[in-house]
Formats: structure tokens, sequence, C-alpha cells
């Protein structure tokens, strides 16, 4: 496509496309690629291997409520909560799922009432993270459906939120908004971790989703973790995950369990010789990049960006304002389309409405490659001028 199409396509007079640019640069999805340089640090420690005689069996501890749960997994799990002081862990259970994606679906099954005569309305406060609203509707499950963005919820009967916090897409800290006696609550805290906000309470909420996607950069390992409070609920968890995928990978799990360990140990500086701290190393690559998108947005006329306050960090013990792994940006004119601007020079980013929001935002992933980071940022600032407005 040549710049003049480029130019009509977005209705843009002042813009002016990078000519340099053949291949768009795609931060649509959150694919957390950002931290393959410490991994390769890391080298040999991170390393597992497999003989052909070991995790035959479905089973890893026919003992647990969660019989497919390795316990390795869960001893690292328990202890990184304890290190990073984030999440109260001790009377919950914890319940392994193919990425938190498929934990969603396990506690939507498990706080479902069965006794409603309509499927229960599934809310979160827009703007939500997209996959909420398919997940809750791609089957049509007579137990639950897509009920919307949470503050225009208003029926009188039971209900499930969704409360993400640090939210994507916005990277805010978020609570439940509905507040009635009927509701369940599910809290998805994938972002909970230091490299991204503050970590302001030891927060201990009756369901607490987790994913090492987010935490270590591992998305391809498909772990993830829920800690429930509730034995009842944490079996109908385990139901729904034994009879979709019969537990979840063993390799996965010893794999995630000792990248676990390794960041657990890479805090603690008797077991870290060497190691550098996971958690700065992430933090100080994640301010680095808002810093510089804040430089480019500062003198950009077209957009600007969400701003966070600056908290004290229990595990950093220093204030800090969030870096979220998206950035939320918006056309300061009411007018434009963001992410049409964006494609136009080449930028791939998920628009608002995706998120029951408007679409002069859009979201941006913060976690991709350096290279494909750099590229974004030189594409941003050749943005420039004001739009027609169409
Ligand atoms: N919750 C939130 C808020 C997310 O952003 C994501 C990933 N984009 C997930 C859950 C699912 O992550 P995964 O399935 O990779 O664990």
């Amino acid at each position: 496509q040549d710049s003049a199409a480029v130019a009509s396509e977005i209705g843009g007079s002042g813009t002016k496309p990078n000519p340099s640019s053949l291949a768009p640069v795609n931060l649509d999805h959150g694919d957390p690629t950002a931290y393959e340089t410490y991994w390769s640090k890391v080298g040999e420690r991170s390393t597992i291997t497999f003989t052909g005689d070991q995790s035959l069996s479905y089973f890893a501890n026919a003992k647990n409520l969660c019989w497919f749960l390795e316990p390795k997994l869960e001893e690292e799990i328990r202890r990184l909560h304890h290190v990073v002081g984030n999440a109260k862990v001790d009377d919950h259970f914890i319940i392994v799922g193919n990425g938190s994606s498929q934990l969603i679906q396990a506690a939507l099954y498990a706080v479902s009432p069965s006794d409603q005569p309509q499927p229960t309305s599934v809310v979160s406060a827009a703007p939500y993270y997209s996959a909420y609203q398919e997940v809750a509707d791609l089957l049509r499950s007579g137990l639950y459906k897509w009920g919307g963005d949470a503050y225009s919820f208003n029926k009188d009967e039971p209900y499930i939120e969704m409360v993400t916090s640090p939210n994507n897409p916005c990277g805010m800290t978020r609570e439940p908004v509905v507040n009635r006696p009927q509701g369940k609550i599910i809290h998805d805290l994938a972002y909970y971790w230091p490299h991204y906000t503050p970590i302001t309470s030891q927060v201990d909420y009756d369901i607490m989703l987790f994913t090492v996607s987010k935490c270590t950069g591992h998305a391809g390992s498909r772990i993830g973790w829920a800690l429930v409070r509730d034995k009842d609920v944490a079996r109908k968890m385990v139901d729904l995950m034994v009879i979709s995928t019969i537990g979840v990978s063993k390799e996965s799990q010893l794999r995630a369990a000792k990248i676990l360990g390794v960041i657990s140990d890479s805090c603690l500086l008797d077991k870290s010789p060497g190691l550098e701290n996971f958690f700065e190393y992430a933090q100080h690559l994640m301010a680095a990049r808002w810093e510089k998108l804040r430089e480019i947005v500062k003198v950009n006329e077209l957009f600007s960006l969400t701003e966070y306050p600056s908290e004290y960090c229990l595990f950093t013990k220093e204030f800090t304002e969030a870096r979220p792994a998206f950035a939320w940006m918006s056309c300061k004119s009411d007018m434009e389309d963001i992410e049409k601007i964006l494609r136009g020079h080449k930028i791939l980013a998920r628009g608002g409405k995706r998120f029951g929001s408007d679409p002069k935002y859009v979201r941006i992933s913060m976690l991709s490659r350096d290279q494909e980071f750099n590229l974004f940022l030189e594409r941003l600032s050749s943005i420039h001028g004001i739009t027609s407005g169409n």
C-alpha cells in the first residue's frame, strides 16, 4: 500500500507514513517475549530435561484435591507468593490450568448457580479484557452468559463479576463495582506482579487467578493457577479441568516449577549468586519502555496516555508508578478511530470497542521484543498533525 492510499484510508491531512515500513508491527496481542534476554542470560539454571520413562501417568498426586497438580509446582507457586507478598496462599487450594484462560472457564462453571431459570450474567467493568465476553458466550451455556459492562448492571438477580487488577487493557487497579449480595467475584490477577504495578497489599480473595504467561513470560508453557478458598468451588473447578483436558501437561508443570523457582531464587541473595533479580530486571525494562513512549506521546498533538498514581510498593519498598503490560492510548479528539490511524502507519493494536470502550482508545502491547518495540516507537513518532476527523 503506498503512502497516499494509507493517508486517504485514515482521512489524515498531516500524517506521514514511515517510508521505510514494510511489514506491520503487530502489538495487538500481549505476547510476552520481552523477557527473552533475561532467560538467555539465566541459561542452564532454567533448563529441565525429561527421560522417556518419566511422567507417564495421568496422576501427579492422587491424595490432592487437584490430583493432576505436580507437587513441585504447588511448592514453587506457594514459595513465590511468599517471596513477593502479593497474595495469601496458606488458606487456599491451588488448581493448575492450561493457562489461566482455562481457569476462567473453570471458575465461571464453578460459581454459576445451578438452580436459575436463566443463565447467570457475567459482567466486568469497561474497559474489560476482551476474552471474558468470548469465553462467556462461545458455548451458549445454560449456566452463564455475557452481561456486559458491570457499571450498567442493575438487575436484582445473581451475577458473576470479573475483576481484573491491574486491569487489561488500561493498567488501573480495580475493585468490584456492582457490590450486591447475590454476586460472585472472580479476581483475575494476571498482572499483579511488581514489574507491572506497585504491590500495595497482600490480597486474600476467594478466587484469584494467576498465570506464568505474564509473570515470567512463558506463555508458551500454558500454565496458570487458581487460588481458591472454598473446597466445593475448588472441586467443581477440578471437575471442569478433568472433563475438558483430564488435567495439565506434566512437562509444562515441571518446567513452570523450574522457572518460578529461578525467579524466587533470584529475589533471595543467598540463593542467587550471579543471578539478576528477575523483578528488578523486568521493572527496569518496563520503566525504560514507558519513559520512551511517554516522551514521544508528550510532543504528539494527537494522542495521550493514561497516567498512574505513585504508590508504595511493599516488594521494592519504594514509591513507584505502574508500568503496565499494555499502553491504553487515546486520541485527544473524540472523533478519531485510533486503531485505524495506527494501522495506517503499520502499527497493529486492538481498538477500544473490543474492550467495551470507545474507538478513540487503543490497547498496545508493551511486551514485544526490543526490535518490534523500537520499530513501534519509530513509527509512532512519525505520526503528527491533525487528522480531518472522519
Ligand atoms: N487474564 C488476563 C487479564 C489476561 O490478560 C490474560 C492473557 N492475555 C489471561 C487471563 C490469560 O492468560 P493465559 O491463558 O496465557 O494464562
